[in-house]
């Protein structure tokens, strides 16, 4: 059966979206996951763009074995030189090097005539071969150039070395007729196009992305690239696990495979959801909340009868367990232990012993564990050390009654050693906590966004609350998760806020564009 290559940009093309700021430690836990979730290809970041994304791409590249790990340059020595530091460790060492070429492109933004296009393609490309066996070319808004432009400068680029040869939609604009017609139209006419992987590249501003890379895949296309969930600039990227899905239920008609474990959808889906801070929506294809429910009393009778009468997919299929956790208060260390290895977390004695006593804690408040509980809490352990507590929250206590003014205390660790405590007031409790931690971290704070959902089923489920901020001019997102909404609450404002102040403790270089 024909092969098709996923390609994952969630760590660049999602991550580089608005709101979305991830430490290494979250990325590397990302990497993990896509490793598990089988994709041929990992694109971790721009190495260039900034100190933490040269420090993430590079441990990514020495950690993850399964899977080829790639990182964006654009077309300049520098940009290439600092990408092989950053993956020359890596199994399969993968350069991803892009440049524009479309007429707009080329006249408003690069300002080079279409020859000088052509040579500095090639030049990089050339340059990039001395170092990486395998060079992947972009020609940027490929999908709004000149077809046969396309043609001539891919037909250098391959000359000059390239092993992939990628044709984004990066605005979005394509229908899938159009798109497949332009992959039929360069197998047909570019010189030594069957020697190289030929890639698609789609965003969702029209809805399209999907369709437009099975298009591609149908003219062509030996590799698509999106990201989990569909994350990405604007309205997205294609979701890389409807593409997985879509291809194995209609096997039958288009004969193809992904190599995509299609049972850790689910995990990987949750796990960018939950550090990302992006919620999905319920109706979303294959991992929405509701993909698997049915309402409707036909539906469900007809269900009964066999499942197969209204159901597609099963919730079996991409790794979503209903069995009943056999964990609980009376588990011992043991079982807690190797419930972490089956379900792929790799935690040190210390992180384990710190999980259980956590995880005691919970099973006396609460009374059934799930296993999203345990996601969470294992997920947490693992990254934990990394978000670096800037301010970290001590106490924080609430005054409210429908008649009176609500009044929070709040008290915490702060830069300089102390611990501040403040009160202040609000027009909610929420708020007047939010009030009290402005004056706590001195600084301009707008909220653009705030949250707070359940983690999984009851009325005693742990509480996630995500806060979406701009704090001196910038916007950043914190999350935490607690017992109480309140306490999740303001933990999450101040892991925006020290989230903030790493990121300003390291110098981040120019705006970058992307594919
Ligand atoms: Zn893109």
């Amino acid at each position: 059966m024909r092969k098709i290559d996923i390609f994952d940009t969630t760590l660049r093309d999602g991550e580089q979206s608005a709101g979305i700021n991830l430490n290494t430690a979250e990325k590397m836990e990302i990497a993990r996951q896509l490793e598990r979730f089988g994709a041929t290809v990992i694109e971790a970041g721009f190495p260039a763009s900034s100190p933490g994304d040269f420090e993430a791409v590079q441990r990514i590249a020495n950690t993850v074995k399964n899977s080829t790990v790639t990182g964006l340059a654009r077309a300049m020595k520098s940009d290439i030189d600092t990408s092989w530091e950053a993956l020359k460790g890596g199994q399969q060492p993968h350069l991803h090097v892009f440049l524009a070429t479309s007429p707009i492109h080329m006249e408003y933004k690069l300002k080079k005539t279409p020859d000088q296009v052509v040579d500095i393609a090639v030049e990089a490309v050339k340059y990039a071969k001395k170092f990486f066996p395998l060079v992947q070319w972009s020609a940027e808004d490929a999908f709004r150039s000149d077809p046969a432009f396309l043609v001539r400068i891919i037909n250098q680029v391959i000359q000059a070395g390239a092993t992939t040869i990628n044709i984004p939609d990066t605005v979005g604009y394509a229908t899938p007729q159009e798109y497949g017609a332009l992959f039929k139209f360069l197998k047909e006419n570019v010189t030594g196009i069957d020697r190289v992987k030929l890639s698609a590249h789609c965003h969702n501003d029209l809805g399209m992305a999907v369709a437009n890379s099975i298009a591609a895949i149908e003219n062509g296309a030996d590799q698509v690239e999106g990201t989990i969930n569909g994350i990405g600039e604007r309205a997205g990227n294609a979701a890389l696990e409807e593409i997985a899905v879509a291809l194995h239920i209609r096997k039958d008609f288009y004969g193809l495979e992904t190599g995509i474990n299609l049972q850790e959808i689910k995990r990987t889906s949750q796990l960018v959801s939950q550090l990302t801070g992006v919620v999905i929506q319920p109706n979303k294809a294959v991992v929405g909340k509701n993909a698997f429910a049915h309402e409707s009393g036909i539906h469900q009778d007809g269900m009964l009868k066999n499942r197969e009468t209204y159901e597609i997919i099963t919730p079996e299929l991409i790794g979503e367990t209903t069995a009943p956790l056999a964990l609980g208060k009376h588990s011992g260390r043991h079982a807690f232990k190797d419930r972490a290895i089956t379900m792929g977390f790799d935690l040190t004695e210390n992180q384990l012993n710190e999980a259980f006593s956590a995880f005691k804690k919970l099973a006396d408040r609460k009374k059934e564990i799930t296993e999203d509980d345990l996601f969470v809490l294992f997920t947490g352990k693992q990254i934990e050390n990394a978000n670096a507590d800037i301010y970290e929250l001590t106490n924080v206590q609430v005054q409210y009654g429908t008649s009176n003014v609500p009044t929070a205390t709040v008290s915490a660790n702060v830069p300089t050693g102390e611990n501040v405590v403040i009160a202040t007031t609000g027009a909610g409790s929420v708020e007047a906590i939010f009030n009290a931690l402005e004056l706590l971290v001195k600084g301009q704070v707008n909220i653009m966004d705030y949250r707070v959902t359940s983690i999984g089923k009851g009325r005693d489920a742990l509480g996630e609350a995500v806060v979406n901020l701009r704090f001196n001019g910038e916007t950043y997102t914190g999350r935490d998760i607690s017992q109480d909404v309140l306490e999740a609450s303001a933990k999450a404002y101040l892991n925006a806020i020290n989230r903030k102040l790493v990121k300003d403790s390291v110098k981040v270089a120019e705006p970058v564009s992307q594919v």
